[in-house]
Parts: C-alpha cells; structure tokens; sequence
C-alpha cells in the first residue's frame, strides 16, 4: 500500500483572555493538522503541536522537502521513512552557527513529528486497531491531570481553590499548577493552600517553566517536601539544564521533570546520562513524533526513567497507555486556554474517576470537525 498525497493545514485561533505561566504568556492556540492519503482509501489524520512563531516554516519544509520523500512509498515502511525525512535538508537558511542551527532542526523536528503522527493513524486504522494496542497496549485509561493554577490579576487563594475544585468535581486526578512567577515563599503558600482544601489524594504537581535558578528551585523544593508534590517541573532556567536540574535532584526528595523541549532523543540522552531528570516528559509534537518518542521511551525504561508527555493529550493518550511506565495525561481543562480540545476533535475521550479512557477506533481514534479547520485554517494567511 502507498502514500498518494501528504496534506498539512495550520490552524491559527486567537485566545480571549491571556495566560501566564512562569516566565510566559500565551494568546493564541495553534495547531497543524497533518493528513496522509494511501491508495487503500485510508487517511491517517493527527493534530498537534502549538507553534505560533514558526508554524508556516514547519508547513514550508513538510510541503517541500518532506511530502516529495513520501509519495509512493510503502506506508508500512515507517522506521524508512522516519530516517529519510531526518537525512532530509529542510531547505531552510543554514545560519552556520551550531546553536543557531538548532533551530532549523527544532522545526524540521516538528514538521517530521506532524508526519509521522499521521503515518502512525494511517496505520492504525490500516490495520483496523486503536493506536495503543499496536503500539504495546499495556493498559486502557490513563489517569489525568489538569494543567492550571495560571496566575492572573486579582486571583487570591479563594479563586485558585475554587479553581482545584471544577477539576476535582470534572473527575481529574489532580492538577500540574503554575509556580515560579511569583515569589518562592508566595509560591510555597498557594501549594500549600491547595493542598490543604483538596485533601491528600489530589495529585498536585508544580511547573516552574524554568524560572528559577538553582539555589530558588531548591530553596521551593525544599520548603513543599511534606505536601505530597508528585513532581517539579523544568525547575531551573534554560542555561542550568543539565547542572542545576542534577542539584536539584541531590538537594530535594520530590522528582523533578524536564524534556519537553527536547527536539531528539539525544538530547533526552544527555539528561538522562547527566543524571539531570526522574522524568521525561518529551512532547510528540516536538521532538520527532511517535517513531522518535517510543525510542526515547525505552532508553528511560533501561534508566527506571519515567514518561510523562507535554500537553497534546489526543496522542499522548495513546503512547502513555501503550508502556508500563507511562504516568499522566495532562489537558487544559479551561476551555478559553484551549478551544481547539474542546472543538477540533468531534468527541473528546472520557474521564472518569480521575482517568481517561483510549478511544477504542482504528488508530488515534479521534474525528476532526471539518468545519472549525475550515474556520481557522491559516493556510491562506500564512502562506
Ligand atoms: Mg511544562
């Protein structure tokens, strides 16, 4: 069976209010829907990724120098395919400085992860089997966790229970909250808060988004060790990486999770080898999509390194169920922080009891509305 046709449509949709995290913001929700037609009559369909600068030029270098890689192929041939579009030459500008470079990579990662997503449904659903089950299927629900605690103007303890709250009553497992843009005593203070109004079993995790330095993260860590942190999120800014995530791992009892940024798994590597994470949490959308994120997987099995996944709950779902050490799926359970989860796909999966359960259709398992990618296709915008 062949591939006829590989098809990326960039979705660009404004948010109404702004979100702030430790050292960001967010206004608009991105996503690429990525469609790859086989002559069996089949179409492998996955969405994901949340590029806003670059999107067009993840869209340039799948049209250009991807898509010409794939027509005619055998579409079974997916470790083939994964190594020639990693050989590729994105065609993007060679800035002929190392670091710079990186970036080129990090989009034609991206563009080779919205690709083989793709080719992983078209599998699927070739094969007639949910994602999961032909990926391993160690289980069938995976628990979640709701990404929140966003700081915002005027929230105070009150608005961030009550917030903890929905989620409890939406059936999440617990939460992965914002800290590190506020001080670390203030910081210490709303963990606690929640900590105290949710009750022991509500899982609360604390992303930093690399906003403090070594000796701040270890300072939190150190401060929330008695309230049952699940774990500590990118705790040290981008240039301490590797030491600074390794000295806070020796100073605080709380495991500590880094790799969504990764765009390869040698750069997971090199976290794991410096003793620098207890977990991955490497995004599919980012860091070379399914055929890349399953290798990265059992490297981390090999280190009793577990595997969380960086938002992207549609695939995530499928690759935390499909291993033994796969930990939460997270969501924005806040529709105005993501529109596209509670639209883009015409039903989302169920939650309950603090799990979500794998869809059980041939590959992802999830059909787009056709007409909000209509709606906010930025195909003629950008291009
Ligand atoms: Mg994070």
């Amino acid at each position: 069976m062949k591939i006829i046709d590989v098809r990326a449509i960039p979705l660009v949709r404004p948010l109404e209010e702004t979100f702030r995290g430790g050292t960001y913001q967010i206004t608009s929700r991105n996503t690429l829907v990525t469609e790859i037609e086989a002559d069996n009559g089949l179409v492998g369909i996955a969405f994901g990724g949340d590029e806003e600068k670059y999107q067009s030029e993840v869209v340039q270098v799948i049209e250009s120098a991807l898509r010409p890689l794939l027509i005619g192929e055998d579409l079974w041939s997916v470790e083939r395919l994964w190594d020639r579009m990693f050989q590729a030459d994105p065609g993007l500008e060679n800035r002929g400085i190392h670091t710079l470079d990186l970036l080129n990579k990090a989009i034609q990662m991206q563009a080779i992860a919205a690709v083989d997503n793709a080719l992983w449904d078209l599998l699927g659903k070739s094969y007639g089997v949910p994602l999961y089950k032909l990926l391993g299927g160690f289980r069938d629900r995976v628990p979640v966790i709701a990404i929140g605690g966003y700081y915002a103007d005027g929230k105070g303890d009150k608005e961030l229970i009550e917030e903890m709250r929905g989620y409890q009553a939406a059936g999440l497992a617990g939460v992965k909250m914002k800290v590190g843009r506020a001080t670390v005593k203030e910081d210490v203070h709303r963990v606690r808060v929640v900590r105290e109004a949710l009750g022991q079993e509500f899982v609360i995790a604390c992303d930093a988004n690399q906003a403090w330095v070594p000796e701040d993260a270890i300072r939190f860590g150190g401060a929330v060790e008695d309230l049952g942190v699940r774990w500590l999120e990118e705790p040290v800014v981008w240039y301490e990486q590797l030491r600074g995530l390794r000295q806070v791992r020796q100073a605080v009892k709380i495991p500590v999770v880094a790799g969504q940024g990764e765009i390869s798994r040698f750069g997971c590597r090199d976290l794991i080898l410096n003793e620098a994470v207890d977990i991955l949490n490497v995004d599919v959308t980012i860091a070379g999509g399914i055929t890349e994120w399953r290798r990265i997987a059992a490297m981390a099995s090999m280190f009793g390194i577990g595997m969380a996944h960086h938002e992207e709950p549609q695939v995530a779902l499928h690759l935390l169920a499909s291993i033994p050490h796969g930990l939460y799926v997270e969501i924005f359970p806040n529709p105005e922080r993501d529109p596209m989860w509670f639209d883009l796909p015409v039903k989302q999966p169920e939650i309950q009891g603090g799990y979500m359960k794998v869809p059980q259709c041939p590959g992802l398992g999830i059909d787009l509305d056709q007409e909000i990618i209509a709606k906010y296709s930025a195909k003629s915008k950008v291009l």
